[in-house]
């Protein structure tokens, strides 16, 4: 594509701790021509998300970080603007979690798994869904809670990060299956939304002074199905609560953003799993990829009928990119945090 630029978002250092704006830098390319099988998109929205953490860093997680001077790595939805691939045409509307922090990208669509390029029928729903609820935070919420957690009539569901992407979902999603749901989160107007589109009760951990006792309050018969997406002190509190039998879905431990590599600091919990004869589970999205399309009609099913609500927080322009993902770890988000690129 002559005449046109690619604004990226390069990876500049690895954070110490808490990642800061300086860890990135922007540059400015040719937008790339697709090879033979691929497309080139015209990013429309990028995703933030708090697993982008584990990203910048040289160490391997479950997936390997992103090189210096790489493009930070990300997903995003965008329009077709040129294809080497008979099945995409020029206008059609593409996500793929290998977009990246860029405006332009190309994209293999015959990757299988995680990484490959999903078709989005705009016609369903807004594009941007797509990074949302009808897309991976939606798969985290529904697999993770549904078939890890395995809520049963009845049960008490307490989700940490309630109001983010995840978590709103999570708690909606228990309630379809006849559970009782518990919101933490760090701010109050969070809380109510959490109250809004369903959650029973609401913790705000940032006001709490004894957060055990506040679990305890708000699930008097215990914890049965806790969705951690936090760790640390709220994982420590409702681990102090868990009914007989209970499930604990470690999803994410955005807490431990700043602490990113070290040892994870806490108390450790034999004798509750013992007494409670709880079950702890590690849980990646990845695992469930091939059930996507299971998850996503079920999800466009009930937003559908008006049984999931979605609440998102938009920033605007590839320059905010660093402050967007910044949000979340300092949980300045209200809902899923997505970026609209011009
Ligand atoms: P969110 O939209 O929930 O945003 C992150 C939220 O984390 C913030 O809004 C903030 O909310 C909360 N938070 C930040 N710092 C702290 C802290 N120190 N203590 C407690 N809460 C904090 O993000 P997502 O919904 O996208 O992700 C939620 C979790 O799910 C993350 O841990 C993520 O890594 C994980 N995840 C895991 C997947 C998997 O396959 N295992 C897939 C997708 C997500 P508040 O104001 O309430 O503090």
């Amino acid at each position: 594509m002559q005449n046109l630029f690619n604004r990226r978002w390069l990876l500049a250092s690895y954070p110490e701790g808490m990642p800061v704006p300086d860890n990135w830098v922007m540059d400015k390319q040719s937008v790339p021509d697709p090879g033979p099988g691929q497309i080139l998109i015209k990013s429309k929205w990028l995703s933030v998300d708090p697993y982008m953490r584990g990203r910048m860093s040289p160490a391997s997680n479950y997936t390997k970080g992103v090189a210096l001077g790489e493009v930070m790595q990300g997903g995003g939805v965008g329009e077709v603007a040129a294809s080497n691939h008979p099945a995409w045409k020029v206008g059609d509307i593409a996500e793929s979690m290998s977009v990246g922090w860029q405006e332009w990208s190309v994209l293999t669509p015959d990757v299988a798994g995680p990484a490959g390029v999903n078709r989005i029928d705009p016609k369903l729903a807004p594009i941007e869904s797509s990074l949302s609820w009808l897309g991976m935070p939606g798969m985290t919420a529904y697999f993770g809670l549904l078939d890890v957690g395995r809520p049963r009539p009845g049960d008490t569901v307490v989700v940490s990060a309630a109001s983010g992407a995840v978590g709103q979902l999570v708690g909606q999603i228990a309630k379809l299956a006849g559970g009782r749901a518990v919101a933490v989160a760090g701010d109050d107007n969070k809380l109510q939304w959490c109250r809004e589109i369903g959650f029973d009760a609401a913790i705000n951990y940032k006001k709490t002074a004894d957060l055990v006792a506040a679990v305890k309050q708000a699930c008097p018969t215990g914890v049965d199905v806790f969705f951690d997406n936090t760790s640390g002190p709220i994982h420590d509190a409702v681990m102090k609560n868990l009914s007989m039998g209970a499930r604990v879905v470690i999803c994410g431990r955005v807490s431990l953003a700043g602490q990113f590599g070290k040892p994870d600091i806490g108390e450790r919990f034999m004798a509750q799993l013992i007494v409670s004869r709880a079950s702890i589970h590690g849980f990646l999205i990845f695992d469930w990829w091939h059930r996507r399309d299971e998850a996503l009609r079920r999800l466009a099913a009930w937003h559908r009928e008006g049984k999931i609500r979605f609440k998102e927080d938009v920033l605007e322009g590839i320059e905010r990119m660093p402050e967007a993902f910044l949000r979340l770890l300092h949980g300045k988000n209200f809902g899923k945090q997505i970026v609209k690129i011009g």
